[in-house]
């Protein structure tokens, strides 16, 4: 398993740092195990390859942790960093408010948009209305009768989503 001159480097993830409002470029996981001499571990693992070849769990939790859960670190202050999409437009730094508004919807929402509310009124208007929403699928949840198993975990979803909303509705009106 040599290493491909012709290939090159992966395309990499990106996060974003609330406290540093800036965006970090991380390398590939498949990059990283490249380097580490697990690539084929990784591979065989997480992704479709052929022939696979069966990992013991032992290992498969190793990779998981090391490559997808492990938290990422802000290299400039060292807080936790966010991964966002590729196409995440970042807000520039001296623009304190709309980094405002990114990390509120954030922590309510959990995970970042392009379309952000202008200004805080105007998130907690939408923040009110997901939460409408989810409060109705909750309460409505039961008619799916045939999906038992699957709509318990539905609702504990909702259930924790509909807690993160509020909290952050009670942050943004205090
Ligand atoms: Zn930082």
């Amino acid at each position: 398993m040599g290493y491909s001159i012709l290939k090159g480097p992966r395309y990499k993830l990106h996060y974003i740092c609330f406290a540093c409002r800036k965006n970090f470029k991380q390398p590939n996981p498949k990059d990283v195990a490249e380097r580490k001499g697990e690539l084929s571990l990784l591979l065989n693992g997480f992704y479709f390859v052929k022939p696979k070849k069966e990992i013991p769990v032992d290992i498969i939790q190793y990779l998981q942790y090391e490559y997808f859960d492990k938290k990422v670190i802000c290299p400039e202050c060292g807080a936790n960093m966010i991964k966002v999409p590729m196409s995440f437009e970042t807000p520039p730094k001296k623009n304190i408010k709309e980094w405002k508004i990114l990390q509120s919807f954030y922590e309510a929402k959990g995970y970042v948009t392009n379309e952000l509310p202008d200004n805080k009124k105007m998130l907690i208007e939408v923040l009110e209305n997901s939460l409408e929403w989810h409060i109705s699928m909750l309460q409505n949840a039961d008619d799916h009768k045939s999906y038992l198993e699957k709509l318990n975990d539905a609702k504990i979803r909702l259930k924790h989503e509909i807690e993160a909303i509020r909290n952050e509705l009670n942050h943004l009106k205090i």
